[in-house]
């Protein structure tokens, strides 16, 4: 299944999403995740509208967003850094996050703002430590896209990644949360910049895989219903300039674009 976030006459409703007659329509309002009381649809009769027709949101509001650096030896080797041995976690702050088509904003402290397309994990149950025989799948809801814009710059000479990941309207999400891919088999990952092909990575190229991700980060810390863990982006990451246009297209979720201001 399929669904987005969008603005209604309501206020912001979560929609089911599906395809007919070659278009992409809204097809009923519901609540992603079970007995949650913050994302109830709103009462009374919907009538489904197509998809290009409403402003969308970003299709998750997570409580944490749990990143993964350098998961594919491509990306790790073209910035000079080792493959890791183990997960390499980072925390993105949920107040970064914008939805398609809203602009990223290029932060007058850096002078190298860079795009990183990457599959992205929603989180549709508790999880904490999960065990190594456990299937990881009841605790995924879906996959969305993630850009997790970097100040490339500022994450050099700080030491640490918090403020270079963490300005305002660097993290785009979305457009859609959807169960039907399967990254296991390989889903590709593929970044433009101003129409031109910049990323083209496959999720077969991970190095650590989804389950081994989950338990890492479950053996530290409880991932929340609608938490989100960007998964590492491939090689060919490359500067942003207002002005530019960046589109993160994953098959089967669609395209996450960007102006950049
Ligand atoms: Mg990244």
């Amino acid at each position: 299944m399929k669904y987005c976030r969008f603005v209604s006459e309501a206020g912001p409703q979560y929609g089911e999403v599906v395809e007919r007659d070659g278009a992409l329509w809204i097809e009923r309002l519901l609540s992603p995740f079970e007995e949650d009381p913050w994302t109830k649809p709103a009462a009374g009769a919907f009538r489904p509208v197509r998809l290009d027709s409403v402003r969308l949101l970003a299709p998750v509001v997570p409580r944490k967003i749990v990143c993964i650096g350098r998961n594919y030896r491509d990306h790790a080797v073209e910035l000079g850094n080792e493959v890791p041995k183990q997960p390499l976690l980072f925390l993105k702050p949920s107040s970064a996050v914008i939805g398609p088509g809203e602009a990223i904003r290029i932060p007058e402290q850096s002078q190298r703002v860079d795009f990183e397309g990457e599959l992205a994990v929603v989180i549709g149950k508790a999880a904490r430590r999960i065990g190594p025989d456990e299937d990881v799948k009841p605790y995924i809801r879906g996959y969305t896209i993630v850009n997790d814009v970097t100040a490339r710059d500022l994450q050099k000479s700080d030491g640490q990644w918090s403020r270079a990941k963490g300005f305002d309207t660097f993290c785009p999400m979305g457009p859609l949360v959807t169960d039907e891919i399967d990254p296991v088999a390989g889903v590709a990952v593929e970044t433009k910049l101003n129409g031109e092909v910049k990323q083209h990575g496959s999720t077969v190229d991970f190095i650590f895989p989804i389950d081994v991700l989950l338990r890492y980060v479950t053996a530290a810390m409880t991932l929340l219903p609608g938490d989100v863990i960007p998964t590492g982006t491939p090689a060919g990451v490359a500067p942003m300039r207002a002005g530019d246009r960046v589109e993160v297209s994953i098959a089967g979720i669609g395209t996450l674009a960007n102006p950049v201001s």
